[in-house]
């Protein structure tokens, strides 16, 4: 049996060796070994004995470890091939653990997760954080929290706010689906191997409703990406990327009461959503215009 706690350096490295196993940079492996962070993940997903969590990325189980001594009852989806059977040793002695192999953007989360409601916790492998968390938020999945490591960069773009320079489409896909907060800033000396950047644990708790009224999503982030997508242009331009003319795109910023002149990256939640429901209506306008 290996030692009870696998988040310090010593049991990890003997993990590795008595497994044969080498991190490999492609699937972005660098394993926790600083228990104060797995205790502040934990602590920061609020988890309860009997919660549900969705684990991305396992990896040798240090994080798991710290879910499952919580109570939580735990379902990891792991890609590397080796580690399902390195689990199976170092928690052998949990129950309600269940690992799935296979690759997350692969994997139909609601399925997997009946449809019920779960938190999500992970140490992200950072080379798809962001279509990760896309995909979490972006399908209406019965998250109520969503507690994960990325590179504290990309944290810090999770919570700017309109007018910074890192404000982005992220940004507000991440606050409108959510209540962001960093939990505390990680060094590369709690992992093996260390990575070349800082990271950061940030916590993104659900929103029961969006914080804006948005008549149809679709469109609300159709508008996000355009505007965003063009990031050096004025609105009047980059909106152009949304497939309405420069007249429709010239009215709807009239009537939204934005100036064309100004960039995507000024723009609030509610200036987004104004802008997608004058575009919305103006299109609705026109399907009833044709169909009449
Ligand atoms: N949770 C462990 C820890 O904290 O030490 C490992 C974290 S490591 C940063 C990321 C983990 O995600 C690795 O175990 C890697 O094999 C796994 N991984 C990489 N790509 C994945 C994918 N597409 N789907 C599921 N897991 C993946």
């Amino acid at each position: 049996m290996i030692a009870p706690e696998i988040a310090s350096p010593a049991v990890t490295r003997h993990i590795l060796k008595s497994f044969g196993l080498h991190a490999s940079k492609r699937l972005g492996q660098n394993f926790l070994v600083d228990g104060a962070v797995v205790k502040d993940i934990v602590a920061a997903a609020e988890i309860v004995a009997g919660d549900r969590v969705l684990e991305i990325g396992p990896g040798i189980g240090t994080l798991t470890q710290g879910l499952l001594e919580a109570g939580a009852h735990v379902t990891a989806v792991e890609l590397d091939k080796k580690l399902p059977a390195v689990l199976a040793e170092t928690l052998a002695s949990y129950d309600h653990l269940h690992v799935v192999p296979g690759d997350i953007l692969k994997t139909d989360i609601r399925a997997l997760m009946e449809n019920q409601p779960f938190k999500v916790a992970a140490n992200l492998p950072y080379y798809i954080t962001t279509p990760i968390l896309l995909a979490l938020l972006e399908q209406h999945l019965p998250i109520t929290h969503i507690v994960t490591m990325v590179q504290k960069e990309v944290a810090e773009r999770m919570i700017a706010a309109p007018g910074s320079k890192i404000y982005g489409a992220l940004s507000v896909a991440v606050q409108y689906h959510t209540e962001p907060r960093i939990v505390r800033e990680v060094a590369p000396r709690s992992f093996i191997p260390a990575p070349e950047v800082a990271s950061a644990v940030i916590a993104c708790r659900k929103r029961e409703k969006p914080p804006v009224e948005v008549e149809d999503e679709r469109m609300f982030f159709r508008v996000v990406r355009a505007a965003f997508g063009q990031r050096r242009k004025t609105l009047a331009n980059a909106l152009l990327g949304v497939g309405a003319s420069k007249t429709a795109v010239r009215h709807a910023l009239e009537e939204a009461g934005i100036d064309a002149q100004r960039r995507g990256e000024t723009l609030r939640l509610a200036e987004f959503a104004h802008l997608a429901n004058v575009f919305f209506a103006g299109k609705r306008d026109d399907g009833q215009e044709a169909n009449a």
